[in-house]
């Protein structure tokens, strides 16, 4: 059993002191968000200190234009509970959580939306059941406040083609709330779109995960940021990660394995025709046999080659993991490290 995340640290008799490394690591992707955000700081706060859990909330500002980062700013210089990440400019919510994660010192790990619609309220039943012995708990959205064909359809065929291929069977991969533990994040290498499918990157690590319903809203201020052309991107996302998983020693052997057998055929069919024409004098004119062949051989050298280079590119990807996905302008802390 591991140990318990949220136990406060005895030192001597009775001497309670509150804990350097809190309890958990509120981590909040910020763009544009001005409104929303006092209310937001305000429902984390209040709810984890009536929760008796010790905690840091990191909002990182994700290049916003309205204001977001100043008040962040201002706020970090006052509240104790905040740090404000500051990133250069928009990078996506992906690159957002994943500079949170990294100025995360919790023993936990808690991610939400800025906008209101998820609910501060749930992140101490999130961490109960984090307890329980999960190394990721997500946030189940049985009532999505969204959109119906542009938001919930796409995610519906994610979700679903993501069930299909991994043994991860939860309902809602792409709910931004979840609960992980630290040492789960510390070694995630994110990018794209990857932040939703994070419960699928887990599973190959090992981790054990659950999910628990969690409460949903509509958003109340703004706009959401992502529209259809988002929803390509990340349907195309997905389909990398899953291709992944399948071929994940040599992802891309796949390509050359096709051109392979594409060019064996078409060498094969070449070899008899040219054999009859040889032997038996059968004129080999302009039989659809000869295009399949001809076919066969051309695209099968193309995908093979087309092989090649995937996996020239699959090595330039993994050597260029320690870049980071965005850079930090500022970091405003009371207390950073
Ligand atoms: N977000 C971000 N960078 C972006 C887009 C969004 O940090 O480029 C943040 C946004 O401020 C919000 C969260 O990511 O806190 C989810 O975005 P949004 O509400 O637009 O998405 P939806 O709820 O519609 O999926
Ligand atoms: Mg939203």
């Amino acid at each position: 059993m591991p140990s318990s995340l949220i136990s406060q640290q005895v030192v001597g008799e009775d001497e309670v002191i509150l804990p350097v490394v809190p309890n958990v690591s509120v981590v909040v992707p910020v763009r544009d968000e001005v409104e929303s955000l006092p209310l937001l700081l305000e429902a984390i706060s209040s709810t984890l200190i009536a929760s008796e859990l010790s905690y840091e909330i990191i909002c990182v500002d994700d290049g916003s234009t309205d204001g977001s980062a100043e008040l962040l700013k201002e706020q970090a210089q006052i509240r104790t509970d905040l740090k404000a990440v500051i990133l250069r400019r928009n990078y996506g919510q992906t690159a957002a959580m994943a500079a949170g994660f990294n100025y995360a010192i919790g023993k936990a790990v808690v991610t939400l939306d800025a906008d209101l619609q998820n609910d501060p309220t749930d992140i101490p039943i999130l961490l109960a059941k984090l307890d329980e012995g999960y190394d990721l708990v997500s946030g189940w959205r049985q009532n999505r406040q969204d959109g119906a064909i542009n938001r919930l359809l796409p995610s519906k065929i994610a979700n679903w083609l993501i069930r299909r291929t991994t043994s991860v069977h939860i309902h809602d991969y792409g709910c931004s709330l979840k609960a992980y533990r630290a040492e789960l994040v510390a070694d995630m290498n994110l990018y794209g779109e990857l932040h939703r499918f994070l419960p699928a990157l887990a599973y190959i690590e090992g981790a054990r995960i659950t999910e628990l319903p969690v409460r949903h809203h509509a958003r109340r201020f703004g706009q959401s940021k992502y529209g259809i052309s988002r929803t390509f991107r990340v349907l195309m996302d997905l389909l990398t990660i899953l291709f992944m998983k399948k071929f994940l020693t040599r992802p891309m052997h796949v390509f050359g394995l096709l051109g392979l057998v594409s060019m064996i055929f078409g060498s094969g069919i070449g070899i008899y025709l040219t054999f009859v024409k040889l032997f038996f004098h059968v004129d080999i004119g302009n039989r659809p046999l000869l295009i399949l062949a001809v076919l066969l051989l051309v695209t099968g050298v193309q995908l093979f080659c087309f092989g090649l280079l995937a996996e020239l590119l699959m090595r330039t990807y993994h050597e260029s993991q320690g870049r980071p996905i965005y850079r930090v302008r500022e970091v405003v802390a009371k207390n950073v490290k």
